[in-house]
């Protein structure tokens, strides 16, 4: 079976990766979503083992140590930990599934650099709309919001480096993009896989194809 293509994506902190990642994923199947470990509080209307496995430091540490690490990455973002499970991305990627990160630009530059990932950056319209969509979404206090819109210019200049950049104004245009790329490197990377030409059993008795 042919081994699953590992997709990362970054975006500055309420630019919609959320929304936009439930989205396109509901309607191509075929594709999850690899649940991350942190040591930040859950939001209301967060669970345990289906948004995040939330850790303590301790916890976090301990699989981070590991010989070799438990996390295929990790990265300290706003104050937290955060990390990827090596064994579970590898399990799903064995079993042909593709698998989504959401993850961090330091956690994205650590993948590029242990695997082959295709790497997407969901940028957003401006600043003030990244904070109205923060405050909109009411899960965070004002200390926690000026932290995270105080990263986004950092997290902006690394985006030059990924393979696609798609800006979040309009939902459906955005959501659009995003299942192009991803069906799209589908089909290049199962060709380039093969490595050979696909077999057509096509009836040539001259009715027109
Ligand atoms: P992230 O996962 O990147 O932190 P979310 O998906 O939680 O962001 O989105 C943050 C807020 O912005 C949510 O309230 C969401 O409904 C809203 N949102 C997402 N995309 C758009 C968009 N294109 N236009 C307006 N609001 C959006
Ligand atoms: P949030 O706390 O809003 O869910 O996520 C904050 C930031 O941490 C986002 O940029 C998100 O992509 C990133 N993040 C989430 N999980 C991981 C992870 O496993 N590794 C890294 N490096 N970043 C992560």
């Amino acid at each position: 079976m042919a081994k699953g293509i590992l997709f990362v994506l970054s975006a500055p902190s309420g630019c919609g990766k959320t929304t936009l990642l439930k989205r396109v994923m509901a309607d191509l199947p075929g594709l999850v979503f690899s649940i991350s470990h942190t040591t930040r509080a859950p939001r209301r209307g967060e669970q345990n083992g289906r948004d995040y496995f939330f850790v303590n430091r301790k916890e976090f540490s301990a699989i981070r140590d590991r010989q070799p690490s438990g996390f295929l990455e990790w990265a300290e973002v706003h104050g937290n930990l955060y990390g990827t499970s090596r064994v579970e991305v590898e399990r799903l990627q064995a079993a042909g599934l593709d698998v989504i990160l959401d993850i961090d630009v330091q956690g994205a530059a650590q993948v590029r650099a242990a695997a082959d990932p295709v790497t997407i950056f969901i940028a957003p319209p401006s600043i003030e709309e990244l904070g109205r969509r923060l405050r909109g979404r009411g899960t965070e206090d004002e200390k926690t919001i000026a932290l995270r819109l105080a990263g986004v210019h950092r997290e902006m200049q690394s985006a030059g480096v990924y393979d696609y950049f798609i800006v979040n104004d309009d939902l459906d245009e955005a959501l659009e993009s995003l299942r192009c790329v991803l069906i799209g490197e589908r089909l290049r990377r199962r060709r380039n896989r093969a490595g050979k030409t696909i077999e057509l059993s096509l009836d040539t008795s001259g009715s027109s194809v």
